[in-house]
């Protein structure tokens, strides 16, 4: 594969989506320059792939994989093309060996009826059916009590398994970050210089990590704090939220590789 002049990972929600109406019609000219100067851009994103499929068609992005499940795997690349599933069973099998004191109070998106996944998450049905097609990281909820879920998460820790705690859901994973998949990605297509956006705490890694950085602010939520990098120039802290703010920082950063 031919080294690209340059790379741009995405947040999607807050970042390129508007974060109330997931608009990105104002981004879509950029999206188009990138397609055509031949600019690989990765949706990153904490939806599953399922979730992600019918935007990267929609956005033209079908020729590049995605990271899907917040940087637990990659989709790849080709329209409505699907992970394996092996982490994702490997990780319920995790779960299963435990002790059923244990066991018991916890419960994933795979122990849930899609009734209960579209409840526990606010999703539609037909939304909440793809969000609970993992295949990569399984989030639950612990109905426990605090010390049983610290047994809870030191026995799966023994098996291998990352419990982080994401407020509401308790989200089981292999360890990897959106950063993790970045750097799988980037080597894939040669360690091309790279453009990362984002909103929010889980994107703040992948936006340390990229060539040029780029905080996207959102309305909605607590600004990130000052990152190591805005002070040099390789962060940048864009003034409009998502879509504008996104197709401003990439408009004005990819005029310098085309
Ligand atoms: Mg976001």
């Amino acid at each position: 594969m031919k080294t690209p002049p340059l790379i741009v990972f995405t947040d999607l929600d807050g970042t390129l989506l508007d974060h109330a109406t997931y608009d990105w019609s104002p981004a879509a000219p950029v999206l188009q320059d990138l397609i055509q100067n031949d600019i690989p851009v990765i949706l990153t994103s904490s939806k599953t792939a399922p979730e992600i499929a019918d935007l990267r068609s929609a956005m033209g992005l079908d020729a590049y994989p995605a990271i899907c499940e917040n940087g637990a795997g990659v989709m790849p690349a080709g329209q409505g093309a699907m992970p394996e599933r092996d982490a994702y069973w490997r990780l319920r099998e995790a779960l299963d060996s435990l002790p059923t004191a244990l066991r018991a109070p916890y419960r994933g998106f795979g122990d849930m009826d899609v009734e209960h996944v579209a409840s526990s998450t606010g999703l539609p049905l037909e939304d909440a059916a793809k969000a609970a097609t993992r295949a990569f990281s399984e989030p639950g909820l612990w109905s426990g009590d605090d010390q049983g879920r610290a047994d809870f998460i030191a026995a799966m820790a023994e098996r291998g398994v990352h419990a982080r705690d994401g407020g509401r859901f308790l989200t089981l994973g292999w360890g990897r970050r959106k950063s993790d998949a970045m750097a799988e990605v980037l080597a894939q297509y040669g360690n091309p210089p790279s453009i990362a956006l984002g909103d929010a705490p889980n994107d703040i890694e992948m936006i340390e990590a990229a060539t040029h950085g780029v905080i996207i602010p959102n309305p909605h939520r607590d600004p990130l704090p000052p990152l190591k990098g805005e002070g040099d120039g390789h962060i940048l802290r864009e003034q409009m939220p998502a879509p504008n703010g996104w197709a401003n920082a990439v408009s004005t950063l990819m005029r310098r590789y085309i």
